[in-house]
């Protein structure tokens, strides 16, 4: 009886707790540009060849989107990029229903499934460090927009590149920023670039270069050099045996960090390898040996490899985690990679990059209409995204530290996703892709029935009983 009271307790408390910060969610007001002073807008000659209201370094999904909604709402914006498109960028390939249903609103996406480009990840699951697996299906459940699709970074970056081109957006390739530099007088930055003579000149500047953060490094803005490496290895399409269309593969000596499978549109795979901070025994200059043991020690992973795969090399990137304590400056801010908008637990970033580069684009026409571009004013732009999606990062930390001290409890949320099915998993997905607060997790829907699984686990363990992994095929799936 005393047990059940003090459950009650605990839940009752737990739900207390989640509503209010819910509460405070909703109530806390990020302050707005006209709290500012308004101050004299000056006009950019709308026929100059050098000077914009905006400029963007880097075109990835972060700069590009950005690019595409401030010309979108008129801005004269100018968008640099070292390369070429399409180019190629090491990545897991998996963009999930955030950054889709920006896709959908650029009139992207479905042109990209069309042109079998992007495929819909319909059939995916997880495993566990003991091996449970569930594998399940969410189109049906999800409607006109899936829950994850896989497409190639040549593909998806190109794509938003040329929709921001084509919205307005001055997109100039194979221009590496070298330096910049802000005159207080006339209140402009101008920009060089390397080894061309050009320079350019604009009111506002978002450095949006990915996850070395080079620009804002330079300003002293950015102190720190980026906290993981992931890596990536395309498998040749026919010589693999994965069936599914994305998995996730938790195994004890990685954690919090894992491994992934995702399937392209060409039966291609990409295998990744996410070491994520927090485990003493994996260092990021371990990423090949850790690729290497996952690839061949993971018997999850070999099993869907099969015997006669073909892999290219193992190509490491870097990971900037769980966002930086300052994205902005006068006149300045960081967007994306560059500004750590990454989740710490799933190692993800682009639909925070979109939606970051979407949430900028606005605040930055904002600014250009109040005139005011003081550091005060630029501020507003930390809190706006902390607020949006940011502020859940440090639960993740949280989470990344507590399942790798207790890997039972990701065994006990694969138990529970099996008990409960497809549409338990889509919760989880939508948790783990920032979609609801990870907070969530604590509501009775998931804290009762995975507290359940670990007590059940927990159970076996001490009487001595072995969990013998099983993989539970989703009743959606054996319908086909
Ligand atoms: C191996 C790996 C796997 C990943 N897997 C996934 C995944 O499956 N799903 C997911 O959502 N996220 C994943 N991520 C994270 C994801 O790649 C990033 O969050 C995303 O690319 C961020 O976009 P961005 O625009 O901020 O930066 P980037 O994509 O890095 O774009 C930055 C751009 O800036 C340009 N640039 C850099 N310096 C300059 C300069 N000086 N001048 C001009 N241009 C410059 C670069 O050429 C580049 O085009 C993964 C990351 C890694 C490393």
């Amino acid at each position: 009886m005393a047990d059940v009271l003090l459950c009650a307790i605990v839940g009752i408390t737990v739900c207390v707790l989640i509503l209010l910060y819910d509460l405070y969610k909703s109530l806390y007001k990020v302050p707005k540009v006209t709290d500012f002073p308004k101050k004299p807008v000056t006009p950019i000659d709308k026929d100059s060849a050098t000077d914009y209201e905006v400029a963007i370094v880097g075109a990835g999904p972060a700069g590009a989107t950005c690019g595409y909604f401030l010309a979108k709402a008129g801005r004269k914006c100018l968008v640099l990029e070292k390369k070429k498109f399409p180019r190629d960028k090491f990545c897991g390939d998996a963009v999930c229903k955030t950054a889709i249903e920006i896709l959908d609103e650029m009139g992207l996406y479905e042109q990209l499934v069309k042109d079998n480009k992007a495929k819909i990840a319909d059939c995916g699951g997880m495993v566990s460090p003991s091996g449970l697996s569930y594998i399940g299906r969410s189109k049906e459940m999800m409607g006109r927009i899936p829950a994850a699709i896989a497409i190639k970074r040549t593909h998806l970056d190109e794509s938003i590149a040329m929709a921001a081109r084509g919205a307005g957006a001055d997109l100039k390739e194979e221009c590496s920023v070298e330096g910049v530099e802000l005159d207080k007088k006339t209140g402009m930055w101008t920009i060089r670039l390397l080894n061309d003579d050009r320079v350019f000149r604009c009111k506002l500047l978002v450095c949006a270069d990915g996850a070395t953060s080079k620009l804002a490094s330079t300003l002293g803005i950015v102190k720190t050099p980026p906290d993981s490496q992931c890596s990536r290895a395309y498998v040749e399409g026919g010589t693999h045996k994965f069936k599914a269309d994305g998995v996730v593969f938790y195994n004890r000596d990685i954690l919090p960090g894992y491994a992934a499978l995702f399937k392209h549109p060409n039966d291609e795979l990409n295998l990744c390898v996410y070491l994520i901070p927090g485990n003493p025994k994996v260092v990021p200059e371990d990423l090949p040996k850790w690729h290497e043991f996952m690839m061949k020690q993971d018997s999850h992973i070999s099993r869907a490899l099969g015997t006669d795969y073909k892999i290219e090399k193992m190509r490491p990137a870097s990971l900037r985690l769980g966002g930086i304590p300052q994205s902005w400056d006068d006149q300045l801010i960081i967007v994306g990679d560059a500004a750590g908008m990454i989740d710490p637990m799933t190692g993800e970033g682009i639909h925070h990059a979109m939606e970051g580069g979407k949430i900028a684009a606005g605040f930055l026409s904002e600014c250009l209409d109040h005139g005011n571009y003081s550091k005060e004013v630029m501020e507003v732009w930390h809190k706006l995204w902390m607020n949006k999606f940011g502020s859940d990062y440090k639960w993740s930390m949280w989470m990344c530290q507590l399942v790798y001290r207790c890997p039972m409890l990701l065994d006990a949320s694969t138990a529970a996703v099996i008990r409960k099915g497809d549409e338990f998993l889509v919760k989880w997905a939508d948790i783990m892709t920032g979609r609801v607060p990870k907070l969530h997790l604590l509501k009775p829907e998931f804290s009762i029935v995975i507290a359940y699984e670990l007590m059940r686990l927990s159970f076996k363990r001490l009487t001595g009983q072995r969990t013998v992994p099983t993989t539970v095929v989703s009743d959606n799936l054996k319908k086909d």
